[in-house]
């Protein structure tokens, strides 16, 4: 499966996190708390070790103790980075296909929409239009079919089963409309992904701990954005690199400011 030199799978990094918040978990605990069988837990953690990332502390097989080691939480912390990265450009590609769907009707002279649904996909179709920055688009959120009173309307409807209010002028749901281009079981796996997003930026912020400025040792500020991920050291004025999530901490490859 996901077995390049080094790299761990998302089933290692589930055993990996529940190694960090708890050492004196048993192998079937492990097993039991990452919703992975006990084989593939003995099997990871003899992975995980051989390849550094785990320590396992104990004289007999009743007392082990499981350690991440400073390589396997910073191995954690990376691939942490990479799965926001990702969700962040899936989440990017939903709205630009919401964002085309609306376009298309705007083309063809509406200018009223209505956002139907109150959940984390009607707030991306509202931020989706928001992000258009068209002034002469109209719209808003209704939680129920009921509250549709207009007929002259766009109903961007968001809820998987809705009923259709017969004399609307145009009806798109929008879950049919992206479940080509994206997967709605995946769009429920960003979902999660994103509520998680607090504890992933926690885990950022102990990564920068860790992490230090080659140059002068110094601490190091974290800037994201859209277009770059940067890790700046304002004492030797240098912006090192994010690539792909990980942090290229070479001198010879940061940019002078
Ligand atoms: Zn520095």
């Amino acid at each position: 499966m996901n077995d390049k030199k080094g790299e761990i799978s998302e089933r290692d990094l589930k055993i990996i996190e529940e190694i960090a918040r708890n050492k004196k978990l048993t192998q079937r605990e492990i097993s039991r708390k990452a919703g992975v069988s006990l084989g593939m837990v003995n099997m990871s953690l003899k992975k995980l070790a051989k390849r550094g990332y785990v320590k396992i502390k104990g004289m007999n097989k009743r007392s082990l103790e499981y350690v991440l080691t400073p390589k396997g939480f910073t191995e954690k912390a990376k691939k942490s980075y990479r799965y926001f990265r990702n969700t962040l450009s899936s989440l990017r590609k939903i709205k630009a296909k919401i964002q085309s769907i609306i376009l298309d009707e705007y083309v063809k002279g509406e200018r009223k929409f209505i956002i139907l649904g109150e959940g984390e996909l009607a707030d991306i179709v509202e931020l989706s239009i928001k992000g258009l920055s068209m002034e002469d688009i109209k719209y808003k959120r209704v939680n129920s079919e009921r509250e549709i009173k207009e007929k002259e309307v766009v109903v961007l409807a968001t809820k998987e089963r809705c009923r259709k209010i017969s004399g609307v002028k145009c009806w798109i749901s929008i879950p049919e409309k992206i479940v080509g281009d994206i997967n709605l079981k995946y769009f429920e796996s960003i979902k999660t992904k994103m509520q998680k997003k607090e504890k992933i930026m926690a885990l950022d912020k102990e990564l920068l701990k860790i992490l230090v400025c080659p140059k002068c040792k110094g601490e190091l500020e974290y800037k994201c954005t859209p277009e770059e991920e940067a890790l700046i050291c304002h004492k030797c004025r240098l912006i090192y690199p994010v690539k792909d999530g990980i942090p290229v901490m070479l001198i010879e490859e940061a940019k002078k400011f």
